[in-house]
């Protein structure tokens, strides 16, 4: 039996601007990008012998995200499940940390992050509460051995979406310049006394190529330079054009005494992560560096969206309502 709705006027209407979302023009050209986009970066981090992990969505702790000034969730959202409380993954950097002293030296996970950002974060352009990053991790590596694979992986990526894409960049009217390195590197003080406290928009509009912004003061795994405190041997990638933001990465803590030290700096309930720390007592967690560049930062870069939340299908925008 056929059942026939009655399509009246106002479902029609509903209908139409929920079609409105899922056949905007640009979104069969920002799909095909991404799609040389992952294609480009799984080649990349094969061809340099990176093993590939699968991503995890829950566990019993996840990356705290704070004292990170630029951090701006509302809280931790945690599941219950057979007697236990297990968090949505924010990232997998402890994970990162634990996959390495199983002995890997060089790993890579896209892994989706949940983290529920204040609604303001809704009009930064930048901000979703579901995303994907690139997450990686090498051991025994420098912060300028990162950086300089990361380089060669935009590059890379640049390259191939500019040779591969080329009409869809077109019809996005998007000019993608090809950046060359090294790229340029200042540090975060540096940028504060020029720009202030939110450097970020404004260092990145007076940019026409991708720059480092080195020393943050941020979460406690980000390693310390322990010949000069107060400083940090972490790293950002920013775009430039205002575009902000792609990676935060670092050289990490390992060690027991100093990891303690600087949770409890941060005021973190230590009892979260005993597990993670049991590891790092038995001198099991190796010393690394890595980083996470998120992925739909780089559509929006790449494809010139006005708004991170317009290369997605399925938007997930701070503030917004979910509309499938
Ligand atoms: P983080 O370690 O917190 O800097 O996150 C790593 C990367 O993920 C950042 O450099 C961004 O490219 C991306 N990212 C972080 N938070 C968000 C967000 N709320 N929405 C979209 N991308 C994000
Ligand atoms: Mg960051």
């Amino acid at each position: 039996m056929i059942l026939k709705v009655q399509v009246n006027r106002h479902m029609q209407k509903a209908i139409n601007s929920l079609l409105r979302f899922l056949r905007r023009s640009e979104i069969p050209h920002i799909l095909r990008i991404q799609t040389t986009v992952i294609k480009a970066i799984n080649d990349f981090m094969f061809s340099r012998n990176f093993i590939q992990l699968l991503p995890i969505l829950t566990s019993k702790f996840t990356d705290p995200l704070g004292p990170d000034p630029n951090s701006s969730i509302q809280y931790i959202p945690k599941i219950k499940y057979n007697g236990f409380e297990l968090c949505l993954t924010q990232s997998m950097i402890l994970h990162k940390q634990l996959a390495l002293a199983s002995g890997l030296k060089k790993i890579f996970i896209m892994s989706p992050n949940i983290r529920l950002e204040n609604s303001s974060r809704r009009r930064s352009g930048r901000h979703l509460f579901e995303f994907t990053q690139m997450d990686f991790e090498v051991a025994y590596a420098s912060m300028f051995d990162i950086m300089n694979l990361v380089e060669d992986l935009l590059i890379h990526i640049l390259w191939k979406v500019n040779h591969l894409n080329r009409e869809d960049l077109e019809s996005l009217n998007r000019d993608l310049r090809m950046p060359r390195k090294p790229f340029d590197i200042y540090t975060s003080h540096e940028l504060i006394e020029t720009y202030g406290e939110d450097w970020e928009d404004k260092a990145s509009q007076d940019h026409r190529e991708p720059f480092w912004v080195i020393c943050h003061k941020r979460e406690f795994y980000d390693k310390e330079d322990e010949n000069n405190p107060g400083h940090y041997k972490n790293y950002d990638l920013i775009y430039p054009e205002g575009f902000g933001e792609a990676l935060s990465g670092g050289e990490r803590e390992y060690q027991y005494e100093r990891l303690v030290k600087r949770m409890k700096d941060d005021g973190l309930n230590l009892n979260l992560y005993k597990e993670y720390l049991l590891i790092a007592k038995e001198g099991l967690l190796v010393p690394s560096a890595g980083g996470g560049l998120g992925i739909e930062r780089l559509i929006r870069f790449i494809t010139g969206a006005k708004h991170i939340g317009d290369i997605r299908l399925f938007r997930r925008v701070p503030g917004e309502d979910v509309i499938f």
